[in-house]
């Protein structure tokens, strides 16, 4: 198996450290013998080649799906383009979606997929017959299937590639009612919902906000009070770094000081504009000559500067033996799967900082994922239940306000008060709860157990918990 993703130290490879990771959890349970080993291990990864004919020539390209438990079915999880897929890696994604499904109670086991690809290579007329033809492969075993398997989007995917892999289902499943439900992360127009673009970086965002609501957390992170104000560090501004940082700077306002990306690292003591930094990049390709700002090659550097909060949104193992020492942030939160490695997540710790851990920071994706596979095999519009609720609700608010105060509430008020209940809002509301209540359910054993060092153990802990009630209920 490949070994070794990281650079420079004798780290074991990702999937080894999220199983290192897991036993930190699973030895301060009390597990019937033989259970914590079943969770553990990935059921199956099957791995694929097939051709393409391109460009006057026919490309090999390799693919994964791994799932790593059925436990509850359909499993979950994206499907990453990048030429760096290999099987470590997506049975290590693999694993961190079913602790993330579990942790926020989200009914799906865990499941990823891969393609060795750099989507940057190729056009979107040939990234569709690839797309097209890796899904074909897929959905002939069954690891596209509404009620069986759903991918999302990840790393080099997005909206469009979920409505090729839910059109090409749909063809090859022509009576199959539910067919959308295959995938999600689709566009509104292909079945999508709103919101789940941006769910991810909102989940991050939520996230912060819940950590900062309990000043005992807050206090052994050494921070001052409030989300306010925080000087942030984010590696990547991709779609989940991108709106995680967007959010922070527009909304709670945070400073964005420092913004890593393939080509190097951007700094303002100042703050940077998310938006502005993003157009810049997609005007230039990369983050170099960002006016106003002090530019470095060597991006992962910055890293280690002195900031409040650190969010690496992009790649695996970022955070490692190598440099856990010189980090120098109270407060990380992972927005991108694996970002700390087992040992780095040790070696911080007892330096004092808090991490907040992928399994819980990360999953506002799934979640709504959730919610669209739930719309879609509802087959009517999502919240249309819920809206009628809720409108009938502010109906008799409405009512009573006029009765007590003997006014009558204007139309525009009216209005402005039901807006509350359109799609978007109440998927960002049952995302916003969501988070809430895992971070309490984390924090919980955190404090409660003296043997529970960190939020990421906790987060096991209860992961692996429900995992296993749901083997001790319906068997193996
Ligand atoms: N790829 C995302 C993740 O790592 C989303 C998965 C999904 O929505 O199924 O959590």
């Amino acid at each position: 198996m490949a070994q070794t993703v990281y650079q420079g130290t004798n780290e074991p490879s990702f999937r080894d450290s999220v199983d290192i990771m897991f036993n930190q959890a699973a030895e301060r349970m009390d597990l019937p013998r033989g259970l914590a080993q079943k969770i553990r291990v990935c059921n199956s990864t099957y791995t694929v080649r097939f051709g393409v004919r391109l460009r006057g020539e026919i490309h090999t390209f390799t693919g994964y799906r791994s799932v790593h438990s059925e436990h509850m079915e359909p499993v979950k999880g994206g499907i990453r383009y990048a030429l760096a897929v290999h099987q470590d890696e997506v049975e290590a994604l693999a694993a961190l979606m079913t602790y993330k499904c579990s942790l926020v109670e989200v009914p799906f086991g865990g499941s990823k997929g891969g393609l060795c690809i750099d989507p940057r290579e190729w056009d979107a007329h040939e990234l569709e017959q690839i797309t097209r033809r890796f899904a074909y492969e897929l959905i002939k075993r069954d690891l596209i299937n509404p009620s069986q398997n759903v991918p999302a989007p990840d790393m080099g995917t997005g909206e469009r590639e979920m409505a090729w892999i839910a059109d090409q289902y749909a063809r090859m499943h022509t009576t199959d009612i539910d067919s959308r439900a295959c995938v999600t992360g689709k566009p509104r127009n292909s079945g999508g919902i709103a919101g789940r673009v941006e769910a991810t970086g909102r989940g991050v965002q939520y996230a912060l906000r819940e950590f900062f609501r309990h000043p005992e957390d807050v206090k052994i992170a050494n921070l001052s009070p409030g989300l306010g104000g925080k000087r942030v560090i984010i590696q990547g501004l991709g779609n989940v770094g991108y709106h995680a940082a967007k959010f922070l700077e527009e909304e709670d306002g945070c400073k964005i000081i420092g913004i890593i990306e393939r080509d190097g690292a951007i700094y303002s003591e100042s703050g940077l504009s998310v938006e502005a930094v993003r157009s810049h990049i997609g005007a230039t390709g990369g983050v170099k000559d960002f006016p106003g700002a002090a530019y470095r090659e060597d991006g992962p550097v910055l890293l280690e500067e002195e900031c409040d909060i650190l969010v690496p949104a992009a790649l695996e193992g970022v955070i490692n033996l190598a440099n856990a020492h010189r980090i120098k942030a109270p407060l990380i939160i992972e927005a991108a799967n694996g970002p700390v490695t087992a040992g780095a997540n040790t070696i911080l710790r007892e330096k004092g900082c808090v991490i907040i851990p992928d399994l819980y920071a990360n999953a506002g994706g799934v979640t709504v994922s959730y919610f669209e596979w739930v719309k879609n095999l509802s087959h009517i519009r999502f919240g249309r239940m819920q809206r009628r609720e809720e409108e009938s609700r502010q109906q008799i608010l409405m009512d009573e306000l006029e009765r007590l105060t003997g006014k009558t509430v204007s139309e525009e008020f009216r209005q402005r008060f039901s807006r509350g209940a359109d799609e978007l809002n109440l998927v960002r509301s049952g995302l916003d709860d969501t988070m809430r209540v895992a971070y309490q359910a984390m924090r919980e054993v955190w404090h409660a157990r003296d043997d529970v060092p960190d939020l990421r153990i906790a987060g096991f802990v209860i992961a692996i918990d429900r995992v296993a009630q749901t083997y001790q209920a319906k068997g193996l």
